[in-house]
C-alpha cells in the first residue's frame, strides 16, 4: 500500500493533559481510503483532519452500515510510541464488515495505515501518566442510493483522540444497573461486531441507568433475559467463590481485545478463566451469600472498571464493600504495565511505531 501524505498546513497542538478527557479532541491529519466495486480499495491518504463532504442520500445514514474499531498507542517512557495488539482489531474489523457485507480490508493495510498515520501524528501523543492516543478505524456505505441493492461504495477512515487518564485519582469503583426491559443484541444479530447500531439501541438504557444514578448497565441476553453479557461498551469479569469467571462468546457478545488479553495472561499464571454461561440468578445468590467477591468491566478505554454496586429488581448489592478488588487491581497493573512499558511484554502484543523521542 502507498500511502500519499498531504501535510496539515495550521498544526495544532497537544492540549494539556488534564484538559483531555475522552475522544473530544483531535489531531492534525486523518487516513482515508476509497472503495468501489470496480477499483476496490484505493486512493490510501493521510489528509488534513477535516469534515467530508457526501450526498445526503448516502447508505450509511438511512440503513446505518458503519462499523468501527477502537485501540491505543502508548508513549513509553523513552519516548517511543507503541500499539497494544492492533492486528486483533485488523481482524475484528474485518469480521464486523464481514457480517455488515462491508467490503473487507488486506488486514496488513490496516495496521500498516494505523501505524503511518500516528506516525506523522507523533507529536499528539501524551506522556503524562495514565493518557494514551485513541484510535478510531471506521468503515461505512456511501451508496448515494436510497434502493436497497447491496454496497458497492465505501470508505475507509482512521481518526486520532488524545485522551486524558480513565482514572485520574486511581481505580474507582462504579455503580451499575441490570437492565431487564431492553436488550443490546441477539444471537444471529450483531452483537459480536462493533456495528454503529449497536450502540444506537444501547442509549435508552444507558440514559435510564443515568437518571437514576448508575454509571452503566449490565446487559442480559436477548432470549431468556437470564445471561450475564456485557456492561455498556465493555465486557464484564466477576469473581466467585475465588474463581474468575466470564460470559462465554455466544455470538451476541463482543470478543473484547482486553478480554482476550485478560484470559491468556490468567492462563500464564496458571488460574484460568471459566468462560461459560453465567444466570442473573447465580450472580444475584452469589451477591447475597457473599460468594461474590468482585466484579469488573473490561475494555481499551479503562482497561479495567471495578464495579462497587450491582442494581437488580429494585435491590442494591454492594461488591466487595465498594472497594477495588485484588484480582482487578493485578490485571489493571500487569495489562497498564506491557502497555505502557513498563513491564515485560513476554507475549509480543506491543507493536512500536516509532523507536525514538519526538
Ligand atoms: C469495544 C467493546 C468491548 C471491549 O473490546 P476491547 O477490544 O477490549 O476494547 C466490549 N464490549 C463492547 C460492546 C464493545 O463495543
Amino acid at each position: 500500500m502507498n500511502i500519499s501524505i498531504t501535510k496539515n498546513p495550521r498544526p495544532g497542538k497537544l492540549p494539556p493533559s488534564d484538559t483531555l478527557g475522552f475522544g473530544s479532541i483531535f489531531t492534525d491529519h486523518m487516513f482515508v481510503m476509497d472503495y468501489t466495486d470496480k477499483d476496490k480499495w484505493h486512493n490510501p491518504r493521510i489528509v488534513p483532519f477535516a469534515p467530508i463532504a457526501l450526498s445526503p442520500a448516502a447508505s450509511v445514514f438511512h440503513y446505518a452500515a458503519e462499523v468501527f474499531e477502537g485501540l491505543k498507542a502508548y508513549r513509553w517512557k523513552d519516548g517511543s510510541i507503541h500499539l497494544f495488539r492492533p492486528m486483533e482489531n485488523a481482524l475484528r474489523l474485518n469480521s464486523s464488515c464481514e457480517r455488515m457485507a462491508l467490503p473487507q480490508l488486506d488486514p496488513k493495510d490496516t495496521v500498516e495505515a494505523i501505524r503511518a498515520l500516528v506516525e506523522v501524528d507523533q507529536a499528539w501523543v501524551p506522556s503524562d501518566p495514565g493518557t494514551s492516543l485513541y484510535i478510531r478505524p471506521f468503515v461505512f456505505s456511501i451508496d448515494p442510493e436510497l434502493a436497497l441493492h447491496g454496497i458497492h461504495q465505501a470508505m475507509f477512515i482512521i481518526i486520532l483522540s488524545p485522551v486524558g487518564s480513565y482514572f485520574s485519582e486511581g481505580l474507582k469503583p462504579v455503580k451499575i444497573m441490570l437492565e431487564t426491559e431492553d436488550v443490546r443484541a441477539v444471537r444471529g444479530g450483531t452483537g459480536y461486531t462493533k456495528c454503529g447500531g449497536n450502540y444506537a439501541a444501547s442509549n435508552r438504557a444507558g440514559d435510564r441507568a443515568m437518571e437514576k444514578g448508575y454509571s452503566q448497565v449490565l446487559w442480559l441476553d436477548g432470549v431468556e433475559r437470564k445471561y450475564i453479557e456485557e456492561v455498556g461498551a465493555m465486557n464484564v469479569m466477576f469473581r466467585i467463590a475465588g474463581k474468575v469467571v466470564t460470559p462465554a462468546l455466544t455470538g451476541s457478545i463482543l470478543p473484547g481485545i482486553t478480554r482476550k488479553s485478560i484470559i491468556e495472561l490468567m492462563k500464564s499464571w496458571g488460574t484460568p478463566v471459566d468462560e461459560r454461561l453465567l444466570s442473573v440468578d447465580e450472580l444475584i445468590s452469589s451477591a447475597k451469600d457473599g460468594s461474590l467477591e468482585e466484579a469488573w468491566g473490561v475494555g481499551t478505554a479503562a482497561v479495567i472498571s471495578p464495579i462497587g454496586a450491582l442494581a437488580y429488581e429494585g435491590k442494591e448489592y454492594t461488591v466487595n464493600g465498594f472497594n477495588i478488588g485484588a484480582t482487578s487491581q493485578k490485571l489493571y497493573d500487569e495489562l497498564t504495565g506491557i502497555q505502557w512499558g513498563t513491564r515485560p511484554d513476554p507475549f509480543g502484543w506491543t507493536v512500536p511505531v516509532t523507536k525514538e523521542r519526538v
